[in-house]
């Protein structure tokens, strides 16, 4: 299509639109067939206890096994999936997985909570209580060992009618955190009326640690604060041994990072938990 570009700008940007367009349709319709075809699977990446040094819980993240680019992460396909609202699909795919293997964990005697990410379309969705609680029914597991992540988005809004979902969900038994924590807009004094159990402190937030004060500054306070709230607080994109000593130095309970592993297959996962 660039190639018309040179009879006038027009063309030029409108054949540009064009193409933007198709690029999308097409990610939109493959991805709307990969959830059927099961090209998508659930990737766990492993969460440390600071204080014992091993894994006390994953997240489920979802990648895109894709015929021709190979494994997808979700950037490449997350805004597209939000968009048209296949993201609901993809939440409740990885809830049905993941409820599955908290069983299969279970049924050997191995008690490991694993969170999944909520995206705030599939929580603002009418039946979205009744398809948890079925989904937990239905599987049979210890809710206690299903944890649901949130965005900080989601409690700005509404506030009251989402403190009632919320504690419609801890009626269930089951764990809650609020994710990127820091980078939106929640307020602290909200925040002590969310039934939540965690927050996870944004990589944002990490990733600068050794070189800046501002999130040295950041990051204590939000573990202070959690301390103070009786939450449990973890710490997400940790790489070097320089974050890992801040954390621990400021008690920090839990890290999520590829210092100790990146998201893998549930195979690898099994091997770190299964001696
Ligand atoms: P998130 O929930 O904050 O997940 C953490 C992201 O940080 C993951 O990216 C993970 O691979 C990455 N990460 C973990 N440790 C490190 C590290 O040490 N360094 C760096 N650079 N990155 C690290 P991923 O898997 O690409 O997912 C991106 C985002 O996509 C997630 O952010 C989440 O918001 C969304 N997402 C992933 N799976 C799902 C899903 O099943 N449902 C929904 N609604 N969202 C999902
Ligand atoms: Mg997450
Ligand atoms: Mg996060
Ligand atoms: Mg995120």
């Amino acid at each position: 299509a660039a190639k018309r570009s040179g009879v006038n700008n027009y063309s030029f940007y409108s054949s540009n639109l064009y193409d933007k367009i198709q690029k999308r349709i097409k990610i939109e319709n493959e991805l709307e067939e990969a959830i059927k075809t099961k090209e998508l699977e659930v990737y766990y990446q492993p969460q440390v206890s600071l204080k014992s040094g091993i894994p006390i819980g994953a997240e489920a993240l979802i990648r895109w096994n894709h015929p021709e680019l190979g494994t997808v992460s979700p950037g490449m396909f997350m805004k597209v999936a939000e968009e048209s609202g296949l993201i609901q699909d993809i939440d409740i795919f990885v809830l049905k997985e993941v409820t599955s293997e908290i069983k299969s964990f279970m049924e050997k005697n191995i008690k490991i909570p694993i969170s999944i990410n909520i995206s705030d379309t599939f929580f603002k969705n009418k039946n979205f209580l009744k398809i948890i609680k079925n989904e937990i029914e239905n599987s049979n597991i210890d809710p206690n060992l299903l944890e649901l992540e949130l965005t900080e988005t989601i409690m700005v809004e509404n506030v009251e009618m989402v403190i009632k979902k919320l504690d419609t969900l801890k009626s269930f038994g089951i764990r809650l955190s609020i994710d990127d924590f820091g980078t939106g807009y929640s307020s602290l004094s909200y925040l002590r009326k969310f039934p939540i159990d965690k927050l996870k402190i944004d990589m944002s937030f990490i990733k600068d640690l050794e070189t800046d004060k501002n999130s040295q500054e950041i990051t204590s306070t939000i573990i202070a604060m959690a301390k103070n709230m009786r939450l449990k607080v973890l710490a997400e994109g940790v790489e070097t041994d320089f974050q890992l000593n801040f954390l621990k130095e400021k008690s920090c309970d839990e890290i999520q990072g590829y210092y100790f592993s990146p998201p893998v297959r549930l195979n690898i996962f099994k091997s770190f938990i299964i001696k």
